[in-house]
């Protein structure tokens, strides 16, 4: 990153972050001053924004949430920046390269037709040999020129297309980094990211937002009477059932093992219920069949928790009642939906 502030005003911003850490509690760690730091200097408007919610709403800067906002800011985020930003800029220099070289090709082939032109011409006027000797030599030294130039643009041709190659195969990692391998959906780490992400604009926006947690039922007998591999094909009919009951932001992923996870934005609670319900009647109507041997395996079923988010909640905590909200279900009795205004507050420890 760039700082573009003079002695005086970096300074300011600096002594401004320290007052600021004082007076919240703050570790005074390189991360935590970097991270005011900004917030004073107002060189990234998301950060700053996110920070003024936070204070305005009198939330605790406890360790796990400065370490939530340094990452969100200054690590994840700005290295794939970096890295797009490499990616473009060889593109674009190696693409004006060719450009150059494209027109200086067009001129050296202008300039062996316009010799060639004027070699006939002193051939048809009848001059002494000589002359036409060294036009004829100064045509083919052309022409080798012209020869050279033509195998340096196949050259730069096929380091722009390897160059093209590598960023897409950068854009594959990246994505592949973000997926379940099995299933195909997001995974935990791009959930992480999506989740946090959402909830700051639920935020800024003031709308609400909600988040499922979805867990298998009897799982482990289902795959000791099936086997593993007949478990994996459900893991992966369950992430497309999701994937077929959410629309426009809502994230589905894989959240581990057998447990799932979908992030509503701008979804209020009973409305969040209503889709889980919809989710769960879907799941528990379908028959798994073995494809290969077209023999029907019965139904699974899910227990889903609901969570809404409060603002200025470190994210940990949406997902603790979510899930306590699931296990709830569980207890319950299973194949059910429960939402965390419906789970016994006694029963819940944070600890
Ligand atoms: P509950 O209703 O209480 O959730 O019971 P359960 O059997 O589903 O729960 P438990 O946590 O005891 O077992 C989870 C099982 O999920 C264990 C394992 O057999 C299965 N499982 C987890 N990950 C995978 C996976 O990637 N593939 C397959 N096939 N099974 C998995
Ligand atoms: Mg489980
Ligand atoms: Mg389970």
């Amino acid at each position: 990153m760039d700082y573009t502030e003079s002695f005086d005003q970096a300074a300011e911003f600096g002594n401004s972050a320290l007052l600021m850490m004082k007076e919240r509690g703050i570790v005074a760690n390189p991360n935590n001053f970097t991270v005011w730091f900004h917030y004073f200097s107002g060189q990234i408007p998301d950060l700053k924004r996110a920070l003024k919610i936070l204070l305005d709403n009198d939330q605790e800067f406890t360790e796990k949430r400065n370490q939530e906002i340094f990452e969100k800011f200054f690590t994840f985020h700005s290295e794939g920046v970096a890295i797009d930003d490499a990616a473009t800029k060889a593109e674009a220099e190696l693409t004006r390269i060719l450009q150059y070289l494209g027109v200086a090709g067009d001129g050296v082939a202008d300039y062996g037709k316009a010799l060639e032109a004027f070699s006939g011409e002193i051939s048809d006027s009848g001059e002494p040999e000589s002359i036409k000797t060294t036009i004829t030599n100064a045509l083919n030294a052309t022409r080798a020129m012209e020869q050279h130039n033509k195998s340096l643009e196949e050259k730069f041709d096929a380091s722009s297309a390897e160059i093209t190659r590598l960023r897409e195969d950068l854009e594959t990692m990246r994505h592949e980094a973000m997926t379940d391998g099995l299933t195909g959906i997001a995974n935990r780490k791009l959930f992480d990211t999506e989740l946090r992400r959402l909830a700051m604009l639920a935020m800024e926006e003031g709308t609400p937002l909600c988040l499922l947690i979805l867990d298998i039922d009897h799982f482990k007998s289902f795959n000791d009477t099936y086997g593993h591999q007949i478990g994996d094909q459900v893991l992966k009919l369950l992430a497309m059932t999701l994937t077929d009951s959410i629309k426009g932001q809502d994230v589905a992923a894989r959240f581990g093992g057998e447990e799932f996870c979908v992030i509503l934005p701008g979804t209020a609670l009973k409305d969040a219920v209503k889709v889980a319900e919809v989710i769960r009647t879907k799941v528990g109507k379908k028959q798994v069949v073995n494809r290969k041997t077209g023999e029907t395996l019965g139904q699974i079923t899910v227990s889903i928790g609901v969570g809404v988010f409060k603002y200025g909640e470190p994210l940990s905590q949406l997902i603790l009642r979510s899930d306590e909200a699931m296990y709830t279900a569980k207890r319950s009795g299973r194949n059910q939906v429960m939402s965390e205004d419906m789970v016994d507050k006694n029963t819940l420890s944070f600890d």
